[in-house]
């Protein structure tokens, strides 16, 4: 009897070590996609500033074409000023001059400010992209790692894998099949019986006879609960008998 639970009480472990790798395997895949989220969004705020960039150029371009287009008519008008004959046509024509004059004024003061709000946004977009390049050789380094762990963790499953076919060879097969079935279930499936009765898996009480027979024989029973199988716990603790 004391054999059979031993046999199993292996499997079990070989089970829940399997399980714990399983679990810290899957934190992997997650923690891949969370350093690449974060890489995205460094990529996204380099692209806007990068489009804030591209917008202050185009306004500068906008306004170096204003200016141009205004002095060009201004250039045109003072040559016709001279071709005027009467005194009223000539001051009209000198008056639009002046308007003109004042908005390219204007227009060259606004050109300038945007001149040095273009240098300050390439400098700008420089340290985004600096940042996100020194992110993106950070993340490479740690999804590597990552990934490497993950492959890691795979072949040691897989290595388990074996010891787990043979500790379960082992296993009577009535056992073996009770076992399989409580063990999709609930983890784990083999638990102790602690005094004065106490199923560790589920905590209620066994009945007195029940409890009784689990420690004469040493052997297993199913829990009338939980339906684990379980067995008293002086029998994998206590000294060795058959
Ligand atoms: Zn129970």
């Amino acid at each position: 009897m004391r054999e059979k639970l031993k046999a199993l009480a292996e499997l079990q472990k070989v089970d829940m070590e399997i399980g714990a790798l399983r679990k810290s395997a899957e934190v992997y895949p997650k923690q891949i996609a969370e350093l690449e989220k974060e890489l995205a969004a460094s990529r996204e705020a380099v692209e806007a500033e990068r489009a804030r960039l591209l917008e202050l150029e185009r306004q500068k371009a906008a306004l170096e074409q204003n200016i141009a287009d205004e002095k060009e008519k201004v250039k045109k008008w003072e040559s016709r000023l001279s071709e005027q004959r009467s005194t009223r046509e000539y001051a009209a024509l000198a008056r639009e001059i002046d308007i003109a004059k004042k908005a390219t004024a204007a227009q060259a003061e606004e050109l300038s400010e945007v001149a040095r709000q273009l240098a300050v946004q390439r400098e700008a977009l420089k340290a985004k992209e600096q940042e996100h390049s020194a992110r993106g050789d950070q993340v490479g380094g740690k999804v590597a790692e990552l990934k490497k762990k993950a492959a890691e963790t795979e072949a040691e499953i897989r290595g388990i894998g074996e010891r787990r076919t043979k500790a379960a060879s082992a296993v009577d097969p009535a056992l073996a099949r009770r076992y399989e079935t409580v063990r999709k279930k609930r983890m784990p499936a083999l638990v102790p019986v602690l005094p004065p009765g106490t199923c560790q898996g589920c905590n209620m009480n066994l009945r007195p006879q029940l409890y009784n027979t689990l420690r004469s024989t040493l052997g297993t029973d199913v829990c009338p609960s939980c339906h684990r199988i379980i067995y008293a716990s002086e029998a994998l603790e206590g000294p060795a008998a058959k």
